[in-house]
Order: structure tokens, then C-alpha cells, then sequence
């Protein structure tokens, strides 16, 4: 790319491209293909042996996704990635190279929602445990530790109360353990922390959020550290032992410090199938290009926001690590120094029929469930995404009936305040 190392922005816009080799075409093209034409019958054979690297048929690999996979693993300082359909297809196929039926993992209890509920239920079915931890209370991970442990799964900034996890300490009992630390790093983005800095071994990421950034498109990725020993003791047996399908070629062996990324892809993926459709891969390269000036944004407006509902009689609690009395900003100014993201929660002193009408009352936030767009949004967990249970599980999983979840877009700072002021306004 160029004769000294690029800096970040530099690799948002160009890590992964170059000009197509056939027409010239700047922008990375839409392969929109299913398959690719073997030179012939040799070729086809090394392909389909691991022999040589290529493109076969877009469930297993495409070169549009081949770009976007480049670009986060440079962003994320790994050695290699994998995109996926959706976030959640990453940690599927991610668990599905370390974890046999029986296996466990220690999971921080303070995640995104929509990951509790499949590690509690759908992975149950695979057979493979989770054992919750507290990101509060660091030895709790250690005590989660069996011998059937496979791996340690935390979130750097977690969804949604702003929870900033110590990772270097996690990465150090995930080290003394011998499992791998894999760290979701889909709140912060490589921009404002990466987690492989910190010891984290495996990356993954909902691309739906901050990374696309434009709500427009479901992605996810894998990101390999390259730092993780999978032969030792034979506990992965999926990276350190023959494959019968490739001609019992050991993947550890034979891939080195990416073998992790291409057991995602040529076991996991291609076995389970949910691969990333290259149009959308084409929209998230497109929002990674402006990753640094979005998330600065993001960032300083959620600042502004959170200092300016702190001093608001109406409001009882906010949780933002960026402010100064946070339980969490002495860990925010050592992992997220540039700014501590767009998502946060607080409380309001009229408790659940404050925060129906400020939903109801707003007009530039949209209503909805989701984060990481260029839109403010809102939402009131206790009447929409958490309204099944009962009040003590609300309070439990974060959604009592007074909280309310902002993800701060990139309007006019001044707008975005405006907005709550009249939504909270008699
Ligand atoms: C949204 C999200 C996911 C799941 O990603 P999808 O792309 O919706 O499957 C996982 N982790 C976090 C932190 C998220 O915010």
C-alpha cells in the first residue's frame, strides 16, 4: 500500500482493495456469484485439497467478503477473518471449532440480550454449557473454569448499560487456564479499543452495528488473533487433529497463526452455511471507510448527551462510562480512551410511564431495536424487548421498568438534545 505503516483511517479506507485486476474499478465491485470457474481439472483439485487459496462457490468464500474480511482483521491488529451472515452466525461458527456436546465456556453475564438467550437456550441444544461469570467480580471467572472449559467469551463495552470489561485481567485467567479469551467488539469497534492489544485470542463482531453503520445490513465477523496455541493437550481437536475431508491435512499445522480463521471457514461455515451475502459486504466496506470520523461522533455526541441528562431534574441515574463519577471510567479512560461509545442507559424518575411517553414524545430518535446507526434511537426495554418478564427479571437483565437505552446517531449535537428536552417536557 504504502512504503510505512498505514494508520488506522488509512486501513478503514484501504486495507484488503486494490483496483480490480480486470477493469480497473476503484471502488471494490459486488462479486455477486455463486461460484467461480476452475482453470481446470488440477486446479479444481488443489482448491478443494487446501492446497491452493481460491475461490470455489460463495458459502465458503467470495471476493468481496474477501476484502471486508482483510480490512477488520487489519483493524483489529489479527492475522486473519471471517464474515459471516450476522453476529450471532460468528459466535455459532466460532464455538463450533472449539466446542464438542458436554464441553463448557465462562461467559461475562452482562451481554447483549439477544447473545444471552442463545447461549442459554439454542447452544444448550448442542450440548455446550455456558457458565456465567461477573465482569464485576474478576475471580468469578476463574471459579467458572473446569476441565471441560473451551473458551472465556466477554463483550469490551457490554450492551446495553455501559459496562467496560478489565480484558487485560480476563486474558490473563483465559492465559493461565489455557483457553482462548474471545472478546464480541461490536459496541466499541477497533476505533476507540482492540481487544487483541489486550490478549484477547479470537475477535467477533455484529458488522450490523457501528461498522456498517448505516442500519442497512445484518453482518458478522471473526477475527483471529494468531495468538492462541490449539495443539496443546489436544483440546481442539478440530484444529490439531487430521481432517478426513482434506486429506487428513491438521490445521494447526498446516495454517499456523490463522489456522483458527480458516477452521471457521472451511469446517464451520461451510458446514453450517450462514455465509454473508457480497451486496451487504459491499455496504459495510463502504461504512468501515468512515469508521474514525463516525465513531468520534458517535462518541463525543453521546458525551454531550450524558453530561446534559445527568443535570435534568427528571432524570434518577445515567450510566455512561464516559462521566466521572462512573463505577466504570477508570477502566474507560485505560481501554476506551478516545470516547466510550454511542450506547447508554438511564433511569427516569417516573419510572414506567415516563418512559412510555418519551418514546411516544420524541421525534428525531426513532423507536426501534437496534444500534450503531447514523440515527439517533431509543427504546423502553420494560414495554418492548424485555415486556415478558416479570419485573424482578426486568430489573435483573438491566430493563427495569424506569430505564430507558439511547444509541446516540451523528445529527447535530444540539438537535439530538433538543429532541429529549421536549420529549421529556410536561
Ligand atoms: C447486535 C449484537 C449482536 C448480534 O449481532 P446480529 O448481527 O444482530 O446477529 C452480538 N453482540 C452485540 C454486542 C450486539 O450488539
Amino acid at each position: 500500500m504504502i512504503d510505512r505503516t498505514p494508520g488506522f483511517a488509512t486501513l478503514a479506507i484501504h486495507a484488503g482493495a486494490q483496483p480490480d485486476p480486470t477493469t480497473g474499478a476503484r471502488a471494490t465491485p459486488i462479486y455477486q456469484t455463486t461460484s467461480f470457474v476452475f482453470e481446470d481439472v488440477d486446479h479444481a483439485a488443489s482448491l478443494f485439497g487446501l492446497q491452493t487459496f481460491g475461490n470455489i462457490y460463495t458459502r465458503i468464500g467470495n471476493p468481496t467478503n474477501a476484502v471486508l474480511e482483510e480490512r477488520v482483521a487489519a483493524l483489529e491488529g489479527g492475522t486473519a477473518g471471517l464474515a459471516v451472515a450476522s453476529g450471532h452466525a460468528a459466535q455459532v461458527l466460532a464455538f463450533h471449532c472449539m466446542m464438542k456436546p458436554g464441553d463448557e465456556f465462562v461467559a461475562a453475564k452482562m451481554l447483549y440480550g439477544g447473545s444471552i438467550n442463545q447461549f442459554n437456550h439454542s447452544f444448550k441444544n448442542f450440548g455446550w454449557n455456558v457458565v456465567w461469570a461477573d465482569p464485576d467480580d474478576l475471580p468469578t471467572f476463574e471459579y467458572g473454569i473446569s476441565e471441560r472449559t473451551k473458551a472465556i467469551f466477554i463483550e469490551s463495552i457490554a450492551n446495553p448499560g455501559g459496562v467496560i470489561t478489565d480484558i487485560e485481567a480476563v486474558a490473563a485467567i483465559a492465559k493461565k487456564a489455557g483457553v482462548p479469551l474471545i472478546v464480541d467488539n461490536t459496541l466499541a469497534t477497533p476505533f476507540l479499543c482492540r481487544p487483541i492489544d489486550y490478549g484477547a485470542d479470537v475477535v467477533v463482531h455484529s458488522l450490523t452495528k457501528f461498522l456498517g453503520g448505516h442500519g442497512n445490513s445484518i453482518g458478522g465477523l471473526i477475527v483471529d488473533a494468531g495468538t492462541f496455541d490449539w495443539s496443546r493437550g489436544g483440546r481442539y481437536p478440530m484444529l490439531s487433529e487430521p481432517r478426513p475431508e482434506y486429506h487428513g491435512i491438521v490445521l494447526h499445522e498446516t495454517f499456523g497463526n490463522f489456522a483458527f480463521a480458516i477452521a471457521c471457514r472451511v469446517l464451520s461455515l461451510r458446514d453450517i452455511g450462514p455465509a454473508l451475502s457480497p451486496f451487504n459486504a459491499f455496504l459495510i466496506l463502504n461504512g468501515i471507510e468512515t469508521l474514525p470520523l463516525r465513531m468520534q461522533r458517535h462518541s463525543d455526541n453521546a458525551q454531550a448527551v450524558a453530561e446534559w441528562l445527568v443535570k435534568h431534574p427528571k432524570i434518577a441515574w445515567v450510566s455512561y462510562p464516559g462521566l466521572p463519577g462512573d463505577r466504570y471510567h477508570a477502566l474507560a479512560k485505560k481501554y476506551v480512551p478516545k470516547g466510550a461509545g454511542a450506547v447508554f442507559t438511564f433511569g427516569l424518575k417516573g419510572g414506567f410511564a415516563a418512559g412510555v411517553k418519551l418514546v411516544s414524545n420524541v421525534k428525531l430518535f426513532s423507536h426501534l431495536a437496534n444500534i450503531g446507526d447514523t440515527r439517533s434511537l431509543i427504546i423502553h426495554p420494560a414495554s418492548t424487548t424485555h415486556k415478558q418478564l416479570s419485573d424482578a427479571q426486568k430489573v435483573q437483565a438491566g430493563a427495569g421498568p424506569d430505564v430507558v437505552r439511547l444509541s446516540i446517531g451523528l445529527e447535530d449535537m444540539a438537535d439530538i438534545i433538543a429532541d429529549l428536552e421536549q420529549g421529556l417536557a410536561d
